[in-house]
């Protein structure tokens, strides 16, 4: 509508949102959906982390808290930054948000002008692009090969690097790949970002901790850059805490005091009780996450076995995150038994969706309107049945 602004008017809603909309409209119906449109851990936070959750209400954590975050909290965010990700950063530098989503909407806000160029490695997660207009950017995609399981490579990247550039943003594990940079990528990269001192990168390693590979590189451990690399994670996925909205960026001191004065403005400090629960979830360490992981280790497995086993479904090995993003573009010009045309990847979705009750996002939302994303964080026995509806359902295409 003409009453709304022009920026409303011109960003898209969460796609992946939109698909679990329609997902529900048919379950409402009594319709049997097997949901992997959302990107989800299927597990409860742990224990531990909840009871934390309860002692701080009742020690009376329900005021305001600092713009940044609590200090102790900070601190903690510190010293696991030292201990796993070998970078040395002090509070200040850290600004906690609520969800790692406020915080990459901070720090683009803190950084682009209008005009100014933004590089998002494709296939990228739906927000960024939809971020840097709210900024009036200009998004630049560069797709990643999928022969290279979709990365792209710091040759790509310095090519498409002009004056104007002012950020980069990736995701590794990524979603929706679930490609992970190596150690030497990312050195090659850092290469290239060195030789642009006006670039900033802003790193998401949200998926960190459900990595199938082994090792996980921050960007931001490359000294020579290291004051140009915005590192953002969160609570979301390794600890199973979505609904908490607990994520976090740590920066240079200017970026991080900017970061705070536009969240000063929008929403003040993230919530109080989850602040102490994301407390709690770090003096927990990793155990909780490393269950987690084997089982999403296992069903990464069942899934790539399933995916193979479909013809005209192409896809890399996914070491991380929890989901498969299948090229599908072979089945693109093919028949419904409804006598429709399969058009692309939104097509093929909604057509999965209606005749294998299985709900799953188009590519096309992560600039990648070839593939399909499952996210594969459900019951093995789900997405067993899922898997073997989808095959049934794609041999009535012809
Ligand atoms: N970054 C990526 C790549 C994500 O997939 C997500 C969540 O789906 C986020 C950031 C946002 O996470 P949060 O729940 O912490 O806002």
């Amino acid at each position: 509508p003409s009453f709304l602004s022009d920026r409303i008017n011109a960003m898209q809603e969460s796609q992946t949102i939109a698909m679990a909309k329609k997902a529900r409209e048919l379950m409402a119906q009594g319709i049997d959906v097997i949901n992997l449109s959302f990107g989800e851990p299927d597990f409860e936070t742990p224990q531990y982390i909840r009871e934390a959750a309860k002692v701080a209400m009742d020690q009376g954590f329900t005021k305001y808290t600092p713009v940044p975050g609590y200090l102790d909290l900070r601190q903690a965010i510190a010293d696991k930054l030292r201990r796993e990700n070998q970078l040395d950063y002090r509070p200040e530098n850290i600004v906690v948000s609520t969800g790692a989503k406020q915080a990459l909407a901070n720090a683009v806000m803190s950084l682009i002008n209008p005009g100014d160029e933004v590089i998002v490695f494709a296939p990228y997660w739906v927000s960024y692009e939809e971020m840097v207009k709210l900024a009036e950017g200009r998004t630049v995609t560069l797709m990643g090969a999928l022969e290279n399981d979709y990365k792209v490579t710091a040759a790509e990247l310095e090519a498409a690097i002009t004056p104007r550039t002012r950020l980069i943003m990736y995701s590794s594990p990524c979603n929706p790949t679930g490609s992970v940079f190596s150690r030497q990528e990312l050195t090659d990269i850092a290469a290239v970002v060195a030789r642009n001192p006006q670039v900033h990168v802003l790193a998401d390693e949200i998926y960190e901790y459900i990595n199938f590979v082994g090792e996980h590189v921050s960007l931001a451990q490359f000294a020579a850059i290291k004051d140009q690399v915005i590192t953002v994670n969160g609570f979301s996925k390794g600890y199973a805490m979505t609904g908490w909205r607990v994520g976090y960026l740590a920066a240079r001191k200017e970026i991080a005091a900017a970061c705070e004065k536009m969240q000063s403005q929008i929403t003040s400090g993230t919530c109080s009780v989850a602040q102490r629960a994301a407390l709690a979830a770090l003096q927990g360490g990793r155990t909780s996450a490393d269950e987690m992981v084997a089982a999403y280790r296992r069903r990464r497995d069942l899934v790539l076995e399933q995916v193979q086993a479909i013809p005209g479904f192409k896809t890399p090995t996914p070491s991380g995150a929890f989901y498969i993003f299948p090229d599908v573009s072979a089945y693109f010009g093919q028949t419904t038994p409804g006598g429709e045309v399969i058009g692309n990847a939104g097509d093929l979705a909604l057509f999965m969706l209606n005749e294998a009750h299985v709900a799953a996002v188009d590519g096309a939302a992560f600039g990648a309107p070839n593939c399909i994303r499952f996210s594969t964080a459900a019951a093995d026995d789900k997405l067993r049945e899922a898997f073997g509806r989808i095959k049934a359902s794609l041999e009535k295409l012809g």
